[in-house]
C-alpha cells in the first residue's frame, strides 16, 4: 500500500523497505525514518471536556503553542520519509495562528496531512484559509447529538455553531 501511495516517493520507498527489513531482522540499530508522525501544534484548548487533561488544566501539562520554527526543524528533517502526519493531539490546533503555514509546509514534503478541531474556534479567514491549504483530512470532534447531550462531556461546545460552521465548510 505505501509503495503505490499518491505520497509515496522513491526516497520513501527506499525508506519503507528498511523499515521492513528492520521489521523482520530486528538490528540493534534502525536506519529508517519514520513514515507517520503526530506533531501538537499546541496544548491550548477552548473547551472543557471532562476526560481531557487540557480541557480540566491538569497541571501535570505544560501550556503553549508550537511555534513554525520548531515544526520546520521537524519536517525538515522528517519530511523526506513521511506519508502521514496527524497534525493535533491534545489542544485546539485552530488556536495556534501558524496552523495553515505548517500545512503548507509539510504538503511541500508530499504528506498526507490531517487535522482534528472541535470548530468551536472558527470563522469566515478560518473556514477560507483551511479549505485553500491543502489539509487532506479533517476530523470534527462533537461528542454529542444536541446541546444537551453535547454538555455532558464536551463542556463548552455551542453545538449549534459547529453544525453551522459543518454546513459553511
Ligand atoms: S476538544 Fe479535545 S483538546 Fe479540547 S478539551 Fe476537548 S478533548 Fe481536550
Amino acid at each position: 500500500m505505501y509503495f503505490f501511495s499518491e505520497f509515496a516517493t522513491n526516497r520513501k520507498r527506499i525508506n519503507y523497505i528498511l523499515i521492513l527489513f528492520a521489521r523482520k531482522f530486528k538490528p540493534a540499530r534502525v536506519f529508517a525514518y519514520p513514515i507517520k508522525i503526530t506533531v501538537c501544534p499546541g496544548t491550548l484548548c477552548n473547551l472543557n471536556c471532562v476526560l481531557c487533561p487540557v480541557g480540566q488544566n491538569d497541571k501535570g501539562r505544560e501550556k503553549g503553542l508550537m511555534e513554525f520554527s520548531t515544526f520546520k526543524k521537524v519536517i525538515d528533517e522528517c519530511g523526506p520519509y513521511l506519508y502521514k502526519l496527524d497534525l493535533y493531539n491534545w489542544g485546539e490546533p485552530f488556536l495556534n495562528k501558524d496552523i495553515f503555514k505548517m500545512v503548507r509546509y509539510a504538503k511541500k514534503f508530499k504528506i498526507k496531512v490531517s487535522i482534528s478541531s472541535n470548530l468551536n474556534h472558527f470563522n469566515e479567514k478560518i473556514c477560507s484559509e483551511l479549505t485553500k491549504s491543502g489539509v487532506d483530512h479533517l476530523l470534527i470532534s462533537l461528542d454529542g447529538t444536541s446541546q444537551e447531550s453535547v454538555n455532558k462531556y464536551q463542556v463548552g461546545n455551542n453545538f449549534v455553531e459547529v453544525v453551522t460552521n459543518m454546513k459553511n465548510l
